[in-house]
C-alpha cells in the first residue's frame, strides 16, 4: 500500500499553496500558479494595449527619465494585485523592500538582501 503524498508549492504571487502541476516556474526562482498566470496574461494585454507613460509612483514622465548609455529608459515593472506598475529605478528601490512577501524567497530577493 502506498500513501499519497501531497506536495504543494507556494505561489509567490497569491501566496496560496498549489499542486506542482499548477505551478509555472519563472526565471529567478519565482513560482506562479496557473490562476495568477492568467491574470498575468490579462495584465500584459492591458499593458500592450495602453502602455503607461509615467512612473506609477512619482509620476515622472518616462520621457523625462535620463537615458542610459544605450539610449534606453530603464524601468522596472512590479506586479501588484493583478496589475503591473511601471516604475522608475529610484521608486522601484523604495518599493522592493516593501514586498518581501513577493521577492524575499527568490534569487532576486537574496541579491537585494531581503531575506
Ligand atoms: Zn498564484
Ligand atoms: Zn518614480
Amino acid at each position: 500500500m502506498t500513501a499519497a503524498v501531497f506536495v504543494t508549492i507556494t505561489c509567490h504571487y497569491c501566496r496560496r499553496q498549489r499542486a506542482p502541476l499548477d505551478i509555472i516556474p519563472l526565471p529567478g526562482g519565482i513560482k506562479m500558479c496557473l490562476g495568477c498566470y492568467h491574470q498575468h496574461r490579462e495584465a500584459c494585454n492591458v499593458l500592450s494595449g495602453k502602455p503607461p507613460t509615467e512612473c506609477s509612483e512619482c509620476h515622472t514622465a518616462f520621457d523625462d527619465i535620463p537615458r542610459d548609455a544605450g539610449g534606453n529608459v530603464r524601468l522596472v515593472v512590479h506586479y501588484e494585485g493583478g496589475l503591473y506598475k511601471c516604475m522608475c529605478l529610484p521608486c522601484s528601490d523604495v518599493y522592493i523592500p516593501k514586498r518581501r512577501d513577493l521577492y524575499g524567497p527568490t534569487e532576486y530577493g537574496w541579491k537585494k538582501k531581503l531575506v
